[in-house]
């Protein structure tokens, strides 16, 4: 054993020195070059990060979300460069082009495949940080704000308020995601139903392109402007800024929860939420969050389905709606809070109540862990007994997670071909698959993978076919992707792209 490790010691000492000296090139060369490029010089300590600096690791860190996406056997970048002006990151890019690096763009970090921070292969990258660029500027009069890409949806929706009561934006529930990747795969929120997505309401936007050009809407033109808004992130450009459009929300809105687990007559219910809950009225969003909890047996366990929803108005009319569309749920007065619009950002997100807005100008995430994640588009009730079968895949599994999320209203008017995002009239609601873990092994990361797989083998009857539909913000590679990073052909990237943008992936590929 000693011998067979001494003998390939030399062999290794030279690939370690020579990667060595590989790492140290790039990262000089890197430098070098940005130096040249930049309009305005940068603090070397504050925004260029190589590994063999005690920071490094902490930026790497700190908005990855997905902890199965930083365990020791996946590669690392070579250096994380944190631009402070646009002027960095148009350096950055032509910089790569030159020294033929590739570049991982991140703004929030919550690709759940991580793509924004790690490669599936061996070639070294390079990961340009956006977390600095975060400004907001939010013009009432204009029913507009443009917001750089680093800031946080939370940020975005807490200076809306603080200039407004009644004005929003309709993008993610979760507070923590970059406004930069989310928007360019759609980005859905409890007021989708209402207004549609976040892509669905970007007035403007400013990019640097592959040239290391800055573009607007009026100099990109209007094919590029369609292919940002919802065509995936990292494939047109770095989303500099965003201009977004707000919205009108009422100074008074209504959030409850009501929880039903099986004894409490759950699959009933699901089956007749999935009749009503793209037909409700259009202010009324109503979720289903499902898990496994412990039963009122001791030691048992049981699926519990949670009615999570916001209301654009008060209660006495909530409760005229629900009376009259979805009476099963048995919804009462107590069940329900009436709040500002920003108070239902941080009751959305899982914030306990009393915590004041201005929390999320901490731009922080509640949680991290390691997980995997897939998604489908339902089209057609799932029979009880559909159900009942889900049910029992669910007890099998540590800690899963569905979330359904009611379509229709606005979504169902926007034609499939107005942004590249296609899921739209006739999609009754999206699931999304989750199973999370809190331990590194692999051992435990593959038995999780492989019981989200099976699960979604056994939803194959029940959801949208042909393609077989996904959402491409939940980014999941078991539906495929670019072998080498580089070298796939249109028709092999469509075995994909058509399951993320149906007929939209031929012109997001011409
Ligand atoms: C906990 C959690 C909750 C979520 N909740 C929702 C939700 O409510 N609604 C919803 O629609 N989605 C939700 N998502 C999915 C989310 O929209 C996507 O993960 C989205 O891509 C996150 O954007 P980001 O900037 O935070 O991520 P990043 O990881 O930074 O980026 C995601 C992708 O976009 C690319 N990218 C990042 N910045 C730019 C840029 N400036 N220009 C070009 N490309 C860029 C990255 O390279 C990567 O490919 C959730 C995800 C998580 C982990």
């Amino acid at each position: 054993m000693g011998d067979s490790c001494s003998a390939f010691l030399p062999l290794l000492l030279l690939l370690l020195s020579a990667s060595l000296v590989a790492s140290d090139s790039i990262q000089d060369s890197f430098y070098k070059c940005l130096s040249v490029n930049s309009q305005i010089s940068f603090p070397l300590s504050t925004s260029f990060f190589t590994p063999n600096i005690s920071a490094f690791t902490s930026i790497l860190q700190s908005s990855a979300q997905n902890l199965r996406c930083l365990v020791p056997s996946v590669p690392k970048p070579e250096l994380i460069f944190t631009p402070l002006n646009e002027s960095h990151v148009q350096a950055a890019v032509i910089c790569s082009k030159q020294l033929g690096i590739q570049l991982r763009v991140r703004s929030g970090g919550h690709d759940y495949e991580g793509l924004s921070y790690m490669s599936q292969v061996e070639t070294p990258f390079v990961v340009v940080d956006l977390s600095k660029l975060r400004s907001i500027d939010v013009d009432i009069e204009d029913n507009s704000s443009w917001v750089q890409a680093g800031a946080t949806v939370g940020e975005v929706y807490y200076r809306i308020s603080e200039k407004s009561k009644t004005h929003g934006f309709p993008a993610g529930l979760c507070t923590s995601l970059g406004i930069g990747g989310h928007i360019t795969g759609g980005a859905y929120g409890s007021m989708m139903r209402r207004y549609g997505l976040g892509a669905d309401n970007v007035l403007d936007a400013r990019i640097v392109d592959a040239n290391g050009r800055i573009l607007d809407r009026e100099s990109m033109g209007e094919d590029l402007f369609w292919a940002i808004r919802g065509g995936g992130g990292a494939s047109f450009g770095i989303i500099l800024s965003w201009k977004l459009k707000l919205v009108p929300v009422p100074a008074t809105v209504t959030v409850f929860t009501v929880p039903k687990t099986l004894e409490q007559g759950a699959t009933k219910i699901l089956y007749k939420w999935q009749q009503v809950a793209d037909k409700l009225d259009e202010d009324l969003f109503i979720r289903v969050i499902i898990n496994v909890a412990s039963a009122a047996a001791k030691g048992e366990r049981t699926v519990q389905t949670s009615y999570n929803a916001l209301f654009l108005g008060g209660v006495d009319r909530l409760l005229k709606v629900m009376s009259e569309s979805f009476p099963e749920l048995g919804l009462q007065r107590k069940d329900c809070t009436e709040m500002s619009w920003i108070e239902s950002v941080l009751y959305i997100a899982g914030y306990p109540s009393s915590t004041p807005p201005a929390v999320l100008l901490q731009g922080k995430s509640l949680f991290k862990n390691f997980f995997k994640a897939k998604s489908d588009f339902v089209r057609e009730p799932i029979p009880e007994t559909g159900l009942e079968g889900l049910w029992k895949r669910l007890l099998e599994e540590e800690s899963p997670l569905m979330i359904w999320n009611p379509y229709g209203g606005m979504m169902s008017k926007i034609p499939e071909s107005e942004i590249p995002f296609p899921h739209r009239n006739g999609t009754l609601f999206k699931i999304q698959y989750l199973t999370s873990w809190q331990d590194a092994d692999k051992d435990i990361a593959a038995k999780h993978i492989d019981w989200i797989r099976r699960l979604y083998n056994y939803m194959a009857s029940y959801v949208s076919l042909f393609p077989r539909t996904a959402y491409v913000n939940y980014r999941d590679l078991d539906l495929g992707m670019n072998k080498d990073g580089r070298n796939t052909s249109f028709i092999q990237a469509s075995g994909w792209g058509n399951k993320y943008f149906k007929n939209n992936f031929n012109r997001l590929g011409f």
